[in-house]
């Protein structure tokens, strides 16, 4: 049997910066993936803006890491010459009756200490995106794009010079405590091999509840369900009519279907949300029309034929259809009673903005550092 301090299950840019963030703090990490390269899934799946901090409630996990998150990653792309760019994002009411929701967002802004949020007029917009139509604006100078593989593989280089182990094709199937102690089993290369390890950190996104009903002895009831909600984007083909990122207001389950730059400066329009039972990334062309009457909205120029399929994401929710949007859930051994575990559920977006946050929020669940100051 092989031991190790403390094992991360699942490298994507969670468990990435978690491993990262407790090797860096001397702990002997081993971070298992089960696919062959890290970043396979919903972490390549999303559209790389580091958020500013302005949509979530005030105190809750997602405000408090995305704003923190979001100044460390800044730095962090900056010292290791990681591409991004702080291109700045408008948030448009396009209609009368979504100016409140404007001024809902200037307030959840402010207390969650986003304070550079700048209102701006049609004709302001206007000079800055001719192609745009709106009623009002808002303007936030601190959302920018990263390019999220760099930044993974930066991750994993500082993981491995700081001692740390990656482990990829390795799928845990099974956990248990004994005597105060972790034993995980590991599939890898169809044999069964088996761990010890003191601190179990379980950051397998989509498949984060099945593993934990992996653990036995967990209790069950600890264990929230699961809502997967699919994101389609479409890309438009030709010379990109836009300079900054722009979001209509917010709603049903997501941001609303808003343009993205890549770091090239492409156009992609996305994500919707399409409720889904199984993880399927297939791309459903027939939203196409649903795209272009939600796009024209701000953007009445569009010619759908530019619009072309791109990609899908899956945002693992665990709040449903209908329901209040959920803040992440980390659950260390106060919640669950299993000491040296941590489980993250929920960690969906601003995930990849909070991600060097919530890995320091993870090390001090489980006694590695102290707890970070907030904001
Ligand atoms: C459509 C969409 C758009 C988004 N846009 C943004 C954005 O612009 N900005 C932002 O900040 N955030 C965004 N997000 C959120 C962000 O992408 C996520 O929060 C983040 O990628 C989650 O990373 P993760 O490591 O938790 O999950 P994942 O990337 O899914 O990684 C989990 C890993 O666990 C592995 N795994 C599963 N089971 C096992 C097992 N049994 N053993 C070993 N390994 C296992 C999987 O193979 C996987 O690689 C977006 C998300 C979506 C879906």
């Amino acid at each position: 049997m092989e031991r190790a301090d403390c094992i991360v299950i699942g490298g994507g840019v969670i468990g990435l910066a978690v491993a990262r963030r407790l090797a860096i703090a001397g702990v002997e990490t081993l971070l298992l993936e089960r696919e062959a390269v890290p970043g396979s899934h919903t972490s390549s799946r999303n559209s790389e803006v580091i958020h500013a901090g302005l949509y979530y409630p005030t105190g809750s996990c997602k405000a408090r890491l995305c704003v923190r998150g979001r100044q460390q990653l800044y730095r962090y792309c900056q010292d290791r010459g990681i591409a991004h760019r702080r291109c700045g994002k408008l948030i448009l009411a396009v209609s009368e009756g979504e100016r409140a929701t404007l001024q809902s967002y200037c307030d959840t802004a402010r207390r969650n200490g986003v304070i550079d949020l700048v209102r701006l007029t049609p004709s302001d917009v206007t000079a800055l995106e001719p192609a745009v139509r709106c009623v009002a604006a808002l303007w936030s100078p601190s959302t920018g794009i990263l390019d999220s593989h760099g930044y993974m593989q930066s991750l994993l280089g500082d993981l491995a010079t700081s001692g740390g182990t990656f482990a990829c094709r390795a799928e845990v199937v099974h956990a248990r405590l004994e005597r105060g102690r972790h034993r995980v089993f590991v599939q890898q290369g169809g044999a069964c091999s088996e761990f010890e390890t003191r601190l179990l950190v379980n950051a397998a996104g989509l498949d984060a509840q099945a593993v934990a009903q992996s653990f036995a002895g967990l209790d069950p009831s600890t264990i929230p369900p699961r809502y997967p909600a699919k994101g389609h984007y479409f890309t438009l083909q030709g010379r990109a009519p836009f300079h900054h990122l722009i979001y209509p207001v917010a709603g049903g389950g997501g941001l609303g279907i808003h343009v993205t730059l890549d770091l090239a400066g492409g156009v992609r329009f996305g994500p919707d949300v399409e409720w889904i039972l199984e993880i399927d990334y297939s791309i459903d062309e027939s939203r196409r029309d649903a795209f272009a009457t939600a796009i024209r909205r701000y953007y009445p120029d569009l010619d759908v034929a530019r619009l072309q399929p791109g990609y899908t994401g899956i945002r693992p929710k665990i709040a449903g259809p209908g329901e209040r949007a959920a803040d992440f859930c980390i659950q260390g051994p106060a919640e669950h009673g299993w000491p040296g575990l941590v489980n993250l559920y929920g960690i969906e977006s601003p995930g990849l903005t909070a991600s060097l946050a919530l890995a320091d929020e993870v090390a001090a669940a489980l006694g590695v550092i102290a707890a970070p100051a907030d904001n």
